[in-house]
């Protein structure tokens, strides 16, 4: 167990990132949980990735260690608690399921007021259209399968989605001088 192994500091870690293992698999396929790489004893689906300015690798560990290594009691927690949030947000959408428009060729679903569609391209990819736009790539992913291109709809959904009364403060907004305001 690597607590007690000669030469890894205990404390003084900055967690540079974490990472929710479920969050890129598929609906039928199961978590691939990790190992706590300082104790051995966490089963994690949520990885802390720590780093230390004294030693040479990063360890990917569960949240009890990462407070421990870091001192830090409260973000960790809340870090997971963000990821997860996330995560019922996402399954939220997917619950939510895809029309398909036999005639436009596209799969299509409102959700929470706005419409996302996705449709393949005719070179064989996806493309998918949300807030006047439209996206065949997504952090440079391409969408080169339904699967992808769903993945990429709630991220995008996430990123740019706007509520009614952001809408009408935009159409306001846009509208004012109409007005002579
Ligand atoms: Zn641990």
């Amino acid at each position: 167990m690597t607590w007690s192994k000669e030469g890894i500091p205990h404390k003084g870690w900055d967690c540079i990132d974490v990472v929710d293992l479920a969050e890129n698999i598929d609906r039928t396929s199961d978590i691939p949980y990790e190992q706590c790489e300082m104790c051995g004893n966490e089963r994690i689906r949520f990885v802390h990735i720590m780093r230390h300015p004294q030693y040479p690798h990063e360890l990917r560990v569960g949240c009890v260690c990462a407070e421990k290594m870091s001192g830090d009691y409260v973000n960790p927690r809340k870090a997971e608690d963000t990821l997860r949030k996330r995560a019922s947000r996402r399954k939220n959408f997917n619950n939510t399921e895809w029309r398909f428009n036999p005639e436009k060729q596209t799969y299509s679903k409102k959700y929470k007021g706005e419409y996302i569609t996705i449709k393949r391209s005719r070179y064989g990819n996806f493309g998918i259209f949300f807030a006047n736009k439209i996206f065949w790539n997504y952090n440079g992913r391409k969408f080169n399968s339904f699967d992808s291109a769903e993945q990429a709809a709630f991220e995008i959904f996430e990123e740019f989605h706007t509520t009614q009364a952001d809408r009408e403060r935009q159409y306001w907004l846009s509208h004012r001088n109409d007005y002579g305001e």
